[in-house]
């Protein structure tokens, strides 16, 4: 008996690439206007592989995006001699621009139609706000890497998340796209997987195979019927 479906939320239930793009955008746009020394010689690109480059050589941190990018932007005002600290209010340009997204078509009528019978939760290695979204409505709960103290595929996220529920990991699904972070995770901690494949990639040979394979969330409700017939 399914009670609880997880869901990841980046490239899951909306593409995460052109939402990234326009909030590094709209982050530069602000600092060149307050900060100029901060973009000065640099692109909205450049400042981005600057950042990716200053997560990198932070491993240990991964988990935790908010903290890491406000921790970069405190160490661009330095780097650039700016004494006063903007970097809440610069997260804060970003943080609104990273939860403007465009969920995939299928995906509120899906989530609206499984929320009737089952309790949804979203499990995210990224820093999303599912009430910022606007699709908090259709979640019980949400459950991030920097809360669990670790991403998937470590299986605290999944575990925390059953612990809130008072649920056991033979009750829950879940739905993701990265064949490592939510297959391979949901199985470390003895949850059964759906890959949503939407690219048409085939299933990496080093990680079990999934539960079950979709490519778009349409797929998801008469999947879940004929696995539980
Ligand atoms: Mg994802």
């Amino acid at each position: 008996m399914i009670r609880v479906i997880g869901f990841d939320l980046d490239d899951t239930l909306w593409a995460i690439e052109p939402v990234i793009r326009r909030a590094n955008r709209v982050l530069f746009d602000w600092l060149q206007a307050r900060y100029p020394r901060i973009t000065h010689g640099h692109t909205p690109e450049s400042l981005h592989a600057l950042c990716i480059e200053y997560m990198r050589a932070r491993p240990g941190q991964r988990h935790d995006l908010t903290t890491l990018r406000k921790s970069f932007l405190r160490h661009l005002g330095h780097e650039a001699a700016y004494a006063e600290d903007f970097a809440e209010e610069a997260f804060a340009v970003f943080y609104a621009a990273r939860n403007t997204v465009e969920p995939f078509p299928e995906v509120e009528g899906v989530l609206a139609a499984l929320a009737r019978r089952h309790v949804l939760v979203a499990l995210s290695n990224g820093n999303a706000c599912i009430e910022r979204v606007g699709l908090a409505r259709y979640f019980r709960l949400a459950v991030n890497s920097a809360e669990a103290g670790a991403g998937k595929p470590d299986p605290r996220m999944f575990h925390l998340a059953l612990e809130r529920l008072g649920e056991s990991a033979e009750a829950m699904v879940h739905v993701g796209d990265h064949p490592e972070h939510d297959v391979l995770g949901a199985r470390n901690a003895g949850v059964r997987a759906i890959w949503v494949n939407r690219m048409g990639a085939s299933f990496p040979g080093h990680i079990p195979a999934p539960w079950g394979i979709i490519n778009n969330l349409t797929q998801l409700p008469p999947l879940l019927a004929m696995k539980a017939g």
